[in-house]
């Protein structure tokens, strides 16, 4: 059997944690099996749909390299398909127009609630007899759902899952306005497109008897279902689209590499032994549905932070991140030209930033052509202190010849000696003076990479600023 899997997201806002570990895992399925996977947007719901989430799909899915195998479907390109279906069920008697006006519903569902009953559609128009009259009148097509019996499928994840068909509608499988709904095209969907195993939220287990009677309804094979357990959210809530932490395109945009967030998706819910780190290779190696467990993984931002980190100092070539790191500078309107050789950025800020845009906006000032200025009163040391350290530091780093950081580090030290200055003092005026910040790398390092010209430059700039406070 040719495997064969799919991701069908319906466009209705950015993709986020959960939806991509589902196609993930569903993308992995087939690639370890040698099979296909599609990508199908599940865009009936027209109300609902918009075209920037079908953007976000595909930037997320490209940016994380989960390619399909066929062209894209769009669900809302496949309508005349869909009622040929539903003409066939219509004429096989498996479906039926209901013409019970809307109003007329919303009341008996509100008395079926106020009985303490579960609202269901209480088959009037079943077994309607054809006639004329009704013709004229507006209807929506509903599934003629067994009335007795059970359905049971066994999940990959879970299980035998069993249901009473009693417990079932006949759900709608055609609007008022004419249009399909997602139970319906999702059965006509899968079984044209020959999906083997369908893999997705356990959200959709409810839905799943639903599908499996249609399946029934059109004399086919079910295909194999498998459940994902959900995921929570740091405070073990159900994760929400309105928490901007799960919008994976967030992590684009902060510099996040794809390998890095694959690496995290993939543990949330499956494992493999005790190991952390998996490369795609890896990861396509060995995935396995026997191995995805079926408790909820709560999300933790600390860890996938911690393995960004830990890919950018250890997994990913060094050309490579270089290169992003160019993307990202030029993203955050950074001219490059104008300061440090990347390399050395990367070398003093790897250990430091947990991703590629942290290092970028933690070193932005290195990029800098003028400081600001009103950065110097930002040690709580006195004005005439601060001059007096601008000073001795013009003049000691004017007379290093071969400017290295080590150099600039024996005069920092010199400079205190003599002039009996705190170490601390000086360094922490340099610092603030040159970075704009209390903490940075090591400021020999920086005065170094800033470049001799222009630390003079900015120090004499910085003297006279302060020469005119006092006046
Ligand atoms: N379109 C559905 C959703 O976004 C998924 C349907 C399915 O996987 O069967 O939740
Ligand atoms: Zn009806």
């Amino acid at each position: 059997m040719k495997i064969k899997t799919r991701f069908a997201p319906s466009p209705t806002g950015n993709l986020h944690f959960g939806n991509v570990r589902t196609a993930l895992f569903s993308w992995l399925f087939a690639k370890k099996n040698k099979g296909k996977f599609i990508l199908r947007i599940e865009d009936t719901d027209v109300a609902r749909n918009d075209l920037k989430s079908v953007k976000n799909i595909l930037e997320v899915m490209k940016w994380l390299g989960l390619n399909w195998d066929e062209k894209i479907y769009f669900q809302s390109k496949r309508f005349s398909f869909y009622k040929k279906i539903i003409t066939l069920m219509l004429k096989k008697k498996v479906a039926y127009k209901c013409y019970c006006s809307e109003s007329v519903l919303k009341n008996k569902k509100k008395y079926q609630i106020l009985k303490k009953k579960k609202p269901k559609y209480d088959r009037t128009c079943r077994n309607l007899k054809n006639n004329i009259f009704l013709k004229k009148k507006s209807f929506v097509i509903r599934f003629k759902n067994p009335k007795s019996g059970y359905v049971e499928f066994n999940d990959k994840i879970r299980g035998m899952i069993k249901f009473n068909n009693s417990e079932l509608d006949d759900f709608i499988i055609q609007r008022r306005d004419g249009n399909p709904t997602y139970n319906f095209c999702v059965v006509v969907d899968d079984l044209d497109m020959k999906i083997t195993h369908v893999i997705r939220g356990e959200d959709h287990i409810s839905n799943t008897p639903k599908q499996i009677n249609i399946f029934y309804s059109l004399k086919a094979k079910i295909p194999i279902y498998a459940h994902l357990p959900i995921i929570l959210d740091e405070n073990k809530k159900k994760i929400s689209k309105k928490n901007s932490n799960i919008n994976i395109i967030k992590y684009f945009k902060e510099g996040f590499l794809p390998e890095a967030i694959l690496n995290y998706l993939v543990r949330l819910g499956w494992s493999n032994g005790n190991k952390e780190i998996f490369s795609l290779y890896e990861m396509k190696k060995n995935f396995s549905l026997d191995n995805v467990g079926k408790s909820s993984s709560i999300l933790n931002i600390k860890r996938l932070l911690y393995l960004n980190k830990y890919y950018i100092n250890n997994i990913i070539s060094r050309k490579k991140i270089i290169l992003l790191l160019k993307y990202y500078f030029k993203k955050e309107n950074i001219n490059i030209k104008y300061g440090p050789n990347i390399e050395e950025i990367f070398n003093l800020f790897k250990k430091r930033c947990s991703s590629l845009r942290e290092i970028v906006v933690s070193s932005s000032y290195l990029y800098n052509k003028f400081l600001n200025l009103n950065n110097i009163f930002l040690t709580n040391l006195s004005n005439k202190y601060v001059l007096i350290v601008f000073k001795i530091s013009y003049y000691n780093f004017k007379c290093i010849n071969l400017w290295s950081s080590s150099k600039i580090w024996k005069k920092i030290v010199l400079m205190s000696f003599k002039n009996k200055l705190y170490l601390k003092n000086i360094i922490n005026i340099l610092r603030v003076t040159f970075t704009g910040k209390l903490n940075s790398p090591s400021i020999s390092k920086i005065i170094f990479l800033i470049g001799k010209k222009k630390i003079l430059f900015n120090l004499k700039k910085c003297i006279l600023f302060l020469k005119k406070c006092f006046i």
